[in-house]
């Protein structure tokens, strides 16, 4: 697939979409009652909030749910990892994270392997953005670490 580089405008036109998509209808937003583990973070730079909330049960994420207030890329960024969280492991959600943060490092690749996700590649080409975009993936990761 060579799509994006013979269609760079379009497929840049498409990942705003679903970012924006995400931003507008934000999916797994919402309060989660007696959760497992619940991390809050605040990006002081661009102002982004996110609360993020897991029920874990036997090892297995049963429900991600996020509540937040900032810019589309931050809301984004939460809404679709708290969408692809649910059903998969602990394991798996590491994984995911690690393929999220190399992205960010300017990876392609490993975006591939991340589904809507990979909206968010082009944020890796500014600094400031990325810090956006890592803030639901550092309450996952925090939210990790206190369920070791
Ligand atoms: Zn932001």
């Amino acid at each position: 697939m060579s799509l994006e580089h013979s269609h760079p405008v379009k497929l840049n036109e498409l990942y705003r979409d679903v970012i924006m998509d995400h931003y507008r209808r934000p999916r797994n937003k919402g309060d989660l009652p007696d959760p497992t583990v619940a991390v809050d973070l605040h990006n002081p730079v661009c102002g982004d909030e996110i609360s993020l909330k897991l029920l874990v049960e036997g090892g297995t994420i049963r429900k991600a749910r996020f509540e937040g207030r900032g810019c589309s890329i931050s809301q984004s960024s939460a809404s679709m990892m708290a969408q692809q969280l649910e059903g998969k492991s602990l394991a798996e959600a590491e994984t995911m994270l690690g393929r999220f943060k190399e992205m960010m490092r300017g990876d392609e690749q490993a975006g591939e392997a991340l589904g809507d996700l990979v909206a968010l590649s082009g944020v890796a080409k500014f600094p400031v953005r990325v810090k956006c975009a890592l803030l639901a993936w550092e309450a996952l990761e925090r939210s990790l670490e206190q369920l070791r």
